[in-house]
């Protein structure tokens, strides 16, 4: 029986030998004339199909699962059915020509008689990524012939096992399920290998989803991921058919689910994209690609500019003064040294006293105690034209401190030299907002192009840029680190 498709199972075809020209008969004839070169080649008609072996019984069905589950603990390695991988010394993404010419010599070899596992493997690799490429480029007759070449030079059966599976898909896509369901006769249902187990999979989930046969398609791919054991290798093209066959049941939260695994596994884009074209959860990826927009957009306006770009600076400047601050109070303490000299004395000592006047004198107090040492920290005194504290030796001043209370400043000083600290950092977190600014605009107009290519692909307007809410913490922050210092050094004066 023949049904006219490219993929018809009633057909025969393959490359020809000499110029590599898709070749195909449907009669009994072996000699079959390239109709581009003149050449003749032979075709094999292919075995007639052996009976469908009966069904497992459950339990033995239970038990192959079992062993099949058992090789994603322990992979097989090196793995001869494991197609991930391109042959070695290929790019990641080879162009045509480089396929047709890794084809050509992975076909030489085999026909010379090299055929040890891992040449057959590549031979498999290069037979179906040149049928793929020779889809793509509109040429089905041709796909056709190198599956079928391959077929030919193949020997063991489980490499058999996975072009035939692509030969089943190939055929569903060129809506011929009648040869789907004859190609698929010729596949192993019952294997023991894990990666021909999952292609088998793949093919009859695609044969029965072109079917309509949803609930079918749930049975071989599982309702949820782990339910069946599948391979990295398939596990994104698998998810994909379940994500169809649960939204064509209407169960749209399981259809985002078996997105959401699928886009894992094989990338966002490769994976929406590949939904588009078989056709399956359009609901689930237009959400999808919706959700996406959203996410991007949010990124895109959380990206500081302007103000914010100042906000997000003058948040670290406080805390950053603070720990200033207690450095410069390290040398103060041990030293009665001030980094500033006391110069805030030269602002506050004319308000705390008569006649007072800056800078102020360091002092501290320790106690010693055996070995322990401690200080309730620096002490400030104001000196004026005969209160000695500008003239007096150390050991003077530490005998007069309690003649020297009047002319001493608790809290003012450190709040004063907090103030100057922050006056001295500002600057540079205003380098720093117009950094963060710059860069943010920058950002913005890159999120934007992206924005609108996922916008564009979900077939909505790219969301315009959005204020957002935000709290505008650090212009809080720094408020209050000039507003609390500023009341302690105005208290203080008041109240003496
Ligand atoms: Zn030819």
């Amino acid at each position: 029986m023949s049904t006219g498709g490219a993929f018809d199972f009633g057909i025969c075809a393959r490359e020809c030998a000499r110029c590599g020209a898709p070749i195909s008969t449907t009669g009994g004839e072996r000699g079959v004339t390239c109709r581009y070169c003149g050449a003749s080649n032979t075709v094999e008609r292919r075995s007639p199909l052996a009976a469908a072996p009966s069904p497992p019984t459950m339990a033995d069905e239970l038990a192959r699962q079992a062993r099949l589950r058992a090789q994603l603990e322990h992979p097989i390695s090196p793995n001869p059915y494991a197609l991930r991988l391109a042959p070695l010394g290929l790019r990641v993404a080879p162009e045509l020509s480089a396929l047709r010419e890794g084809w050509a010599s992975a076909k030489a070899r085999a026909a010379a008689g090299q055929r040890s596992p891992s040449e057959q493997r590549d031979l498999v690799w290069f037979a179906l990524h040149v049928a793929e490429a020779e889809r793509l480029g509109r040429d089905l007759v041709a796909a056709r012939a190198a599956l079928e070449t391959a077929l030919e030079l193949l020997e063991d059966a489980g490499h058999r096992h996975l072009v035939h599976c692509r030969l089943v898909t190939e055929a569903v896509r060129d809506r011929d399920p009648t040869s789907a369901e004859r190609w698929l006769l010729q596949c192993d249902p019952r294997t023991e290998v894990l990666e021909l187990d999952n292609s088998h999979r793949k093919a009859v989930a695609r044969l029965r989803a072109a079917g309509g046969d949803h609930a079918g398609v749930l049975a071989v791919v599982g309702e949820r991921e782990g339910d069946v054991a599948i391979v990295d290798e398939y596990a994104a093209a698998l998810a994909l058919l379940r994500a169809g066959a649960h939204e064509a049941l209407g169960r749209e939260s399981a259809a985002d689910a078996a997105v959401e695994t699928a886009c894992g596994v094989g990338g966002e884009e490769p994976t929406l994209a590949k939904l588009a074209e078989l056709g399956l959860a359009p609901r689930a990826t237009a959400r999808r690609r919706r959700a996406r927009v959203e996410a991007a957009a949010s990124a895109r306006d959380a990206i500081p500019v302007g103000a914010r770009a100042l906000d997000d600076a003058l948040f670290s400047v406080p805390i950053l003064a603070g720990g200033l601050l207690f450095l410069v109070t390290i040398p103060r303490c041990t030293f009665d040294a001030d980094p500033f000299f006391g110069v805030q004395g030269d602002l506050l000592c004319p308000h705390a006293c008569r006649g007072c006047e800056g800078p102020f004198r360091l002092y501290t107090e320790w106690t010693h105690n055996g070995s322990e040492h401690s200080t309730n920290g620096p002490r400030y005194f104001c000196r004026t034209a005969d209160n000695g504290v500008a003239t007096m030796s150390d050991a003077d001043f530490a005998a007069s401190l309690h003649k020297l209370d009047r002319y001493e400043l608790t809290f003012a000083p450190a709040a004063a030299t907090y103030l100057t600290l922050l006056a001295l950092l500002l600057p540079l977190a205003l380098w720093s907002a117009r950094t963060r600014h710059l860069g943010g605009v920058g950002a913005r107009a890159a999120a934007d192009e992206e924005l609108s290519r996922l916008a564009a692909d979900a077939g909505i307007e790219a969301p315009p840029a959005t204020a957002r809410h935000r709290s505008w913490v650090g212009f809080k922050l720094f408020a209050a680190a000039l507003a609390v210092p500023s009341l302690v050094i105005a208290l203080e004066l008041a109240l003496r």
